[in-house]
């Protein structure tokens, strides 16, 4: 148990070493909006709800509604299918339709499962 402890604090700490030295060598860092997928210079950028938006699609998060339209486990065996679900979301965003995938990530059975969630705008909304 202690050991696991020990495993997770060394994580913790280079994960915050990493991030401060990033921080010091790139006074500028790019990030792509959740939304459009163009990239920003991070000033450019809100970030809400862990995701990060351009200005005008920070707009558009905050003032609709969302629905969950489609759900993937990514798991060796269905790379495909978040494949998909990424080119849907490109495609839908080229039709005009907005839409962002969340990351989410759980543990079952000692194993951590990412689950990718595409939301969009929800209908008669
Ligand atoms: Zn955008």
């Amino acid at each position: 148990m202690s050991e696991s402890y020990l495993y997770i604090t060394i994580i913790v700490v280079s994960y915050f070493i990493f991030r401060y030295l990033t921080k010091k060598n790139n006074q500028s860092t790019l990030s792509e909006c959740s939304i459009c997928n163009e990239v920003f210079d991070e000033i450019h950028i809100l970030e809400i709800d862990d995701m990060p938006f351009c200005k005008a699609h920070a707009k558009d998060y905050i003032d609709s509604n969302w629905e969950i339209c489609a759900q993937v486990d990514c798991t060796p065996d269905n790379e495909k299918a978040s494949v998909e679900l990424y080119e849907n979301k490109l495609l839908d965003y080229k039709k005009g339709e907005l839409g962002f995938i969340k990351t989410a990530y759980r543990e079952t059975l000692g194993e951590i499962i990412t689950t990718l969630s595409y939301y969009k705008v929800k209908k008669g909304s």
